[in-house]
């Protein structure tokens, strides 16, 4: 298949769909595959655009047709790939954009080893409770919920070759672009100031999830 498959995990909440449209809106060639998924619309979410919102019966129906790429459990819910639609845009050369969480994203690094995973994080746990309590939308059962379900995810970033920092949209988008178009200066220097929202040390990564389940076991300590 001539196109990439791309996976971007982050914490819900953070901000990764937000960078994603911007990503898309600045650079051509990129395409978001929509989800499907049991969980309820949120107000401001249309069915076939934010996801495609389906019953059970029609979620597990479509596993045993072998309907999805992969698929998860979260938070009370099912939630999946269409295969069909990622499997069209690689052959039509499009760079695919899975915005799926970490047990989606093993099963597409086993059955895709060349996929690009990158993990999109906010600087630190203070932040994503922020970011989390600032979606209104979200009552404070589930926020706390989503700083729960983060501490289990926290663990898996040094599993993603990439590690982008979320500070600001626009910069944050651009290192996605920079990442998926394979731009040669990405890797190197490490920490450098052009390169600070990018991390792939296997150190830094492991010590940046370190810092980030201690914060939020402060932060649900407190809520
Ligand atoms: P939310 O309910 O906040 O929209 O999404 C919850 C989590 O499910 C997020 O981490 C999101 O990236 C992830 N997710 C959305 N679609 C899929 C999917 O198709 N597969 C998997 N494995 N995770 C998904």
């Amino acid at each position: 298949m001539g196109g990439k498959l791309a996976v971007i995990s982050g914490f819900s909440g953070a901000g990764k769909g937000t960078v994603i449209k911007k990503l898309m809106e600045e650079h051509d060639g990129y395409v978001l595959s929509v989800s499907m998924t049991t969980r309820r619309p949120r107000e401001y979410e249309r069915d076939g655009v934010e996801y495609h919102f389906v019953t059970n019966e029609t979620f597990e129906g479509l596993v045993r047709q072998d309907g999805f790429l992969e698929h998860a459990g979260y938070v009370d819910h099912y939630y999946g790939t269409p295969r069909a639609f990622v499997e069209e845009n690689m052959r039509a050369g499009k760079t695919v954009l899975l915005e799926i969480e970490v047990q989606g994203a093993m099963q597409i690094r086993e059955k895709f080893p060349e996929a690009v995973l990158i993990f999109v994080a906010p600087p630190d746990a203070a932040e994503l409770q922020r970011r989390l309590r600032g979606r209104d939308t979200e009552k404070s059962d589930l926020v706390i919920k989503r700083l729960e379900q983060a501490l289990t995810e926290v663990r898996s970033i040094p599993e993603y070759p990439w590690l982008v920092i979320n500070r600001d949209v626009d910069d944050c988008a651009r290192d996605l672009d920079r990442i998926l178009s394979g731009d040669p200066g990405v890797c190197v220097p490490q920490g450098g100031p052009e390169n600070a929202g990018i991390i792939t040390d296997q150190d830094r990564k492991r010590s940046f999830a370190q810092d980030f389940s201690g914060g939020l076991e402060r932060v649900l300590a407190e809520s």
